[in-house]
């Protein structure tokens, strides 16, 4: 008889702008074709030079129509912005990846205690400030990210499974991956 496909893992990378998610999410699914990134949907406007498929942008309308179809598995506003997961659906035999606030680590964490949540700290508020400001935030943007960001940090702390700090690209990459690495062994395990 066919060996069952193992249930996917979930795994979240959450943590304060600036931290560096987006960019170690990139890099994890580029290195790993069995980890599937979810794209969120937001209501943000799309940054100059942002990719296209950075994001599902759509407006409040189309956001809040799907919310009352319970299509997403979770959802925060963020600075007045709508932000959600639609309910995953990854290739068969992927592990799930996605790349969150807090506020939606938050509620993973209460519906699907089993998941994996990996706290992605900057390795301080100057090089949080640069990496915003290197995107195109504005100034105003930057400090309330900065401020958001501390308490961000603490409540994270409590809820992670694992805390990485991103001092350096390649070496947080490599952390994050063994993180993946180990949960499915423990799952090849069967614990
Ligand atoms: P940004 O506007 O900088 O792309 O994202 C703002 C914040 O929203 C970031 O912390 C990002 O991780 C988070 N975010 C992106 N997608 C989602 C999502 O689907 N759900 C939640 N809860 N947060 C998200």
């Amino acid at each position: 008889m066919a060996t069952p496909e193992p249930q996917p893992l979930l795994f979240v990378l959450f943590g304060p702008g600036g931290a560096g998610k987006g960019t170690v999410a990139a890099r994890l699914v580029a290195e790993d074709p069995s980890l599937w990134l979810s794209r969120s949907w937001t209501t943000r406007a799309r940054r100059p030079g942002e990719a296209t498929d950075a994001y599902r942008f759509v407006d409040r309308a189309q956001f809040e129509q799907r919310v009352s179809e319970g299509g997403f598995f979770e959802w925060a506003e963020f600075l007045g912005n709508l932000y959600g997961t639609p309910v995953p659906h990854p290739p068969a035999g992927c592990d799930v990846l996605l790349e969150i606030d807090l506020q939606g680590a938050r509620q993973v964490r209460a519906a699907r205690p089993d998941a994996t949540l990996v706290l992605l700290e900057a390795p301080s508020p100057e090089v949080q400030a640069a990496r915003l400001r290197g995107r195109g935030d504005d100034e105003d943007h930057v400090r309330r990210r900065v401020e958001a960001g501390v308490a961000e940090v603490d409540e994270g702390r409590t809820i992670a499974d694992e805390i990485v700090v991103n001092d350096d690209l390649d070496r947080c990459v490599e952390t994050v991956a063994g993180i993946v690495d180990r949960y499915r062994s423990a799952r090849s395990a069967g614990a």
